[in-house]
C-alpha cells in the first residue's frame, strides 16, 4: 500500500461533457475529485456515480463568471481538505458571431467565463500548491484559440489568452514543483457541437488525419497524464488534441 496521500483535484464544467469526462477519469486514477458547474443536480449525480465504483467526490455549485465567489470556492476546497493539488479549468461558453455583429456582451462574458475565471482560480489555488510544493495545473483551451475560427472573435481570443497565462503561471510557479499546461481539444463531440450544421462536422472531418471526430475520453485521457505526479517535467506546453488537425 502506497502511503502517499490523496490528490485534491477541482474540475470545473463537471457537469456535462468533457469535465464530466475529466471528472470520472481522475476519479479513477485515485483523485478525490471536486466538481464544479452552476447545475447542482448533474453535479450530485456524478458524484453519487463516482462514489459508487469507490472513487471519492464532492462538489461545489458556482458560477465562475462571478470571481468573487469563484475564488472563494477554491480557496473552500484547500481549506476543507488542507490541500489542492490539481486545478483543471474546464468550463467554458461561446457566444459565436461574426465581428461585425459581436456585441460587446458577447464580448465580455466570454472572455470573463473562458480566461478570466482561469486567471482567478490559478490566484486562489497557488497558495496551497506552493505549501504543498506540488500543483498540476490543466487550462482546457481550444484549437479555436491556435489558429482562429471566422465567427468566434471572442472565443479564440480568450483560449489564445489562456496559452499565455498559462505559459506564464509555468515560469512563475514552477521552482515550487507546480506545472501549467494547455490541453487544446479540437473537434469533440459534446452539447457544445452537437447543433452545428452537418456541413461544419463534414469539412472538419475532411481536415482531421484519423477521419474520425474525438471523444470525450480522449481529452480526458490527456489530462490524466498532464496532471499525474509522474508528468513533472512537462510544463508550459500546448498539446493540441484535435486527431491532427492542426499539428500545433
Ligand atoms: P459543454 O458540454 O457546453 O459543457 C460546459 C461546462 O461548463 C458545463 O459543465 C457547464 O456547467 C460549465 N459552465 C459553463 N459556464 C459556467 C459558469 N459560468 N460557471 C460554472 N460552470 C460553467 O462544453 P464542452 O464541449 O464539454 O467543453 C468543455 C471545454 O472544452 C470548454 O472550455 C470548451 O471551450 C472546450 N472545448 C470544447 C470543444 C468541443 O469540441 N466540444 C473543442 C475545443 C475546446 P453548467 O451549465 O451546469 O454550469
Amino acid at each position: 500500500m502506497s502511503d502517499a496521500p490523496t490528490r485534491i483535484a477541482v474540475v470545473t464544467g463537471a457537469s456535462r461533457g468533457i469535465g464530466r469526462a475529466i471528472a470520472l477519469r481522475l476519479a479513477r486514477d485515485g483523485r478525490h475529485v471536486v466538481l464544479m458547474a452552476r447545475s447542482e443536480g448533474p453535479l450530485s449525480e456524478l458524484k453519487a456515480q463516482i462514489e459508487s465504483s469507490g472513487g471519492k467526490a464532492s462538489y461545489a455549485v458556482v458560477d465562475i463568471a462571478d470571481s468573487a465567489a469563484f475564488g472563494a470556492a477554491i480557496e473552500k476546497v484547500a481549506e476543507d481538505h488542507g490541500r489542492l493539488d490539481i486545478l483543471v479549468n474546464n468550463a467554458g461558453i461561446t457566444r459565436d458571431n461574426l465581428i461585425l455583429r459581436m456585441s460587446d456582451e458577447e464580448w465580455a462574458s466570454v472572455i470573463q467565463t473562458n480566461l478570466t475565471s482561469a486567471f482567478v482560480a490559478v490566484r486562489a489555488a497557488a497558495r496551497p500548491m506552493m505549501k504543498g510544493r506540488f500543483g498540476r495545473i490543466v487550462n482546457i483551451a481550444s484549437t479555436s484559440g491556435i489558429v482562429g475560427n471566422a465567427g468566434q472573435a471572442n472565443y479564440a481570443a480568450a483560449k489564445a489568452g489562456l496559452v499565455g497565462l498559462t505559459k506564464t503561471v509555468a515560469r512563475e510557479l514552477g521552482s515550487k514543483g507546480i506545472t501549467a499546461n494547455v490541453v487544446a481539444p479540437g473537434f469533440i463531440e459534446t452539447d457544445m457541437t452537437k447543433d452545428l450544421p452537418q456541413q461544419i462536422k463534414d469539412n472538419a472531418l475532411q481536415m482531421i488525419a484519423v477521419k474520425r471526430l474525438g471523444s470525450v475520453e480522449d481529452i480526458a485521457a490527456a489530462v490524466s497524464y498532464v496532471s499525474s505526479d509522474e508528468a513533472g517535467f512537462l510544463t508550459g506546453q500546448v498539446i493540441c488534441v484535435d486527431g491532427g488537425m492542426t499539428m500545433c
